[in-house]
């Protein structure tokens, strides 16, 4: 379990050095307080992709708490933060273990016709840059490096199929790999300290 989080982790830093140097080289980058698209209901994630969270949650106790969280608003992530700041929703409270999803909408591409690609962006940001969104557009098709999705979650289905095929509603997605990681923690066999051998007991 923690090779595959590790595994996982390692991925969402890569994406990261990626997504961020395609949004500098681009221009294309997420609005001031914007968090519309984690407001939007019915999103869908795999458990896969928020077993980092699960572990961090867990780990920290928080795993309690966060399922308690699912019953109040089970439209919405229950990553999203509840309290506002001058009127604007705060944003994601665990953003540093959000998912792939999260991750890669808004600074990423998605392939179009088999071998053309398209960024995978939202609506908001297209209004907000129209010629840097042409410009990627362009750039993208000759040769400009940006996170590719289908690419993303390839890596992450050869970690673990099953769980990577698991798609729910984001919250569902969040609560099955809390209770992966909870499982697997509480069962996880001790390691007994190793006994030093003192030389009069070596024969
Ligand atoms: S991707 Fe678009 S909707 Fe989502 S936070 Fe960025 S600007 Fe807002
Ligand atoms: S985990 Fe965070 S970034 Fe992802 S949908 Fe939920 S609130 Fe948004």
């Amino acid at each position: 379990m923690l090779d595959k989080i590790r595994k996982i982790e390692r991925i969402f830093k890569q994406l990261d050095k990626e997504t961020e140097k395609f949004s500098k080289q681009s221009g294309l980058t997420c609005l001031t307080n914007c968090n519309l698209c984690c407001m939007k209901k019915g999103l869908e994630a795999n458990v896969l992709e928020f077993l980092p969270l699960a572990y961090y949650l867990v780990k920290n106790s928080l795993h309690e708490a966060a399922l308690d969280l699912l019953d109040t608003d089970p439209e919405h992530c229950i990553n999203l933060a509840k309290t506002q700041i001058q009127g604007v929703t705060e944003g994601c409270s665990n953003y540093e273990h959000r998912g792939l999803i999260c991750r890669l909408f808004g600074n990423s591409a998605v392939k179009v016709k088999n071998t053309k690609l398209a960024v995978y962006t939202c609506a908001l940001m297209k209004n907000e840059y129209p010629e840097e969104f042409k410009l990627s557009m362009e750039r993208i098709n000759n040769g400009m490096n940006i996170p590719v999705v289908s690419d993303y979650y390839y890596q992450v289905y050869f970690i673990d199929s099953q769980l990577a095929n698991d798609y729910n509603p984001i919250n569902v997605s969040i609560q099955k790999a809390i209770e992966q990681v909870a499982y697997y923690f509480s069962n996880k066999p001790v390691r007994k300290p190793k006994v030093k051998r003192s030389p009069q007991t070596e024969e």
